[in-house]
C-alpha cells in the first residue's frame, strides 16, 4: 500500500449526511426552545422576488424545516417585478427589526437585479447564509462570520466522518463565492493544502487525482468520473442538478463510489446545509441576546 493510501483511512463508501443533519437539528431544537422560553423566539426571514417554481419549492422546504425545530420563518415575497430599491429596503428593514435574527435573500432575482450589490444590504450579524461579501472577507481574514451554509456543510461532513485535514491535499473544483471559495478558505483554516480548480483549469483530472479530499461544486452532472479520482480519496459532491424525471444528481459520477468514499446526492451535502442554516439562525438569536 502506498504511503498516501495508508494515510487515508477511508475505504470506498457512501458518506451520508442524514445522521449529521439529524444531530444538528436536535441541537437546534434544544437551543430554539431555550431561546423561546427566555422570550426570544428565533426568527428567520427569507426575502423572495421571483415566481420561479423550484425556488418556491426550496423556500417551502426551508420554512417547513424551520418550523420543525421551533424557528419562526417569515417569507417576505416582494413579487417577480420587485426593483433593486424595494429589495434593498426590505433587507435593511429586516436588519433593523430586533425580532428578526436571520436573513436569507433567495435567488434567482428579477432580470437585471444584481445579487452581489443587494447582499451588501444584509446585516452581517444576521447573514446566516454568508451572502454579504463582508462575511466572505471576514472568513478569509480568519475573523468570526457565518460561512455560506453549503461551504460549512462540506467541513461538517468531513468532520462527522472522521476525515483528517491537516497536511492533506484538498482540491476544490468550482470557485463561486457561494461554495467553492468559502469552502477553500475553511479547508485552509483547517491546515489542508488547498488547490482551487475552475472552468479554465488545464487537465483537471491530473490535479483531482492528487487529492486526498476532493470537493466538486460545479453544477455539471457527472463531471467527475472514476478517472478523476485516486483510490482512497474522500469526495464531497456539492452539485445538485435536476434531472428530466424530477430527480436530482450531483457533479460526481456515482461509479466513483467503487474506488472512493463519496457523499450521495440527494442525502449528502443538502440536508446538512439546511440544518446548518437553522443552526446559524439560533446562534444569531443567542448572540443578539448576549
Ligand atoms: P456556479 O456559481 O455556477 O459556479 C460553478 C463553478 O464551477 C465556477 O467556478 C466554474 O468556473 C466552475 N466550472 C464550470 N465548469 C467547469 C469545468 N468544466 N471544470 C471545472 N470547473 C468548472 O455554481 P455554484 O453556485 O457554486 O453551485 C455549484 C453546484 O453546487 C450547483 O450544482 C449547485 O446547484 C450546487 N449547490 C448545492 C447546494 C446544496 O445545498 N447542496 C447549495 C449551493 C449550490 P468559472 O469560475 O471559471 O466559471
Amino acid at each position: 500500500m502506498s504511503e498516501r493510501a495508508s494515510e487515508s483511512s477511508m475505504q470506498p463508501a457512501s458518506l451520508s449526511g442524514r445522521e449529521l443533519a439529524h444531530q444538528l437539528r436536535a441541537r437546534t431544537t434544544e437551543s430554539a426552545a431555550a431561546l423561546t422560553a427566555a422570550g426570544t423566539p428565533p426568527r428567520l426571514a427569507i426575502v423572495v422576488a421571483t415566481a420561479d417554481e423550484s425556488s418556491a419549492w426550496y423556500v417551502r422546504s426551508i420554512a417547513k424545516a424551520a418550523a420543525a425545530v421551533g424557528i419562526v420563518c417569515d417569507v417576505v415575497d416582494l413579487g417577480a417585478a420587485a426593483t433593486v430599491e424595494e429589495i434593498s429596503a426590505a433587507l435593511r428593514r429586516l436588519g433593523e427589526d430586533d425580532a428578526v435574527h436571520g436573513i436569507i435573500l433567495q435567488t434567482p432575482l428579477p432580470t437585471g437585479v444584481d445579487v452581489a450589490d443587494l447582499t451588501l444590504s444584509i446585516a452581517p450579524a444576521k447573514d446566516v447564509d454568508g451572502a454579504n461579501p463582508a462575511s466572505l472577507g471576514r472568513l478569509a481574514a480568519g475573523l468570526p462570520a457565518f460561512p455560506p451554509a453549503t461551504a460549512e456543510a462540506v467541513l461538517a461532513l468531513l468532520d462527522h466522518h472522521g476525515v483528517a485535514l491537516a497536511g492533506r491535499h484538498a482540491v476544490v473544483v468550482g470557485r463561486s463565492t457561494v461554495v467553492g471559495k468559502p469552502a477553500a478558505h475553511l479547508l485552509l483554516d483547517r491546515n489542508a493544502t488547498v488547490t482551487i480548480c475552475h472552468s479554465r483549469t488545464s487537465d483537471l483530472a491530473a490535479i483531482t487525482r492528487q487529492a486526498d479530499v476532493l470537493v466538486a461544486a460545479v453544477g455539471r452532472p457527472g463531471l467527475i468520473t472514476p478517472e478523476h479520482v485516486a483510490p482512497g480519496t474522500v469526495v464531497i459532491d456539492v452539485g445538485t442538478n435536476p434531472t428530466a424525471d424530477g430527480g436530482l444528481v450531483g457533479d460526481v459520477d456515482p461509479a466513483v463510489v467503487e474506488k472512493a468514499a463519496l457523499t450521495p446526492v440527494p442525502g449528502g451535502v443538502g440536508p446538512v446545509t439546511t440544518a446548518l442554516l437553522l443552526d446559524h439562525t439560533v446562534r444569531a438569536a443567542a448572540d443578539g441576546t448576549g
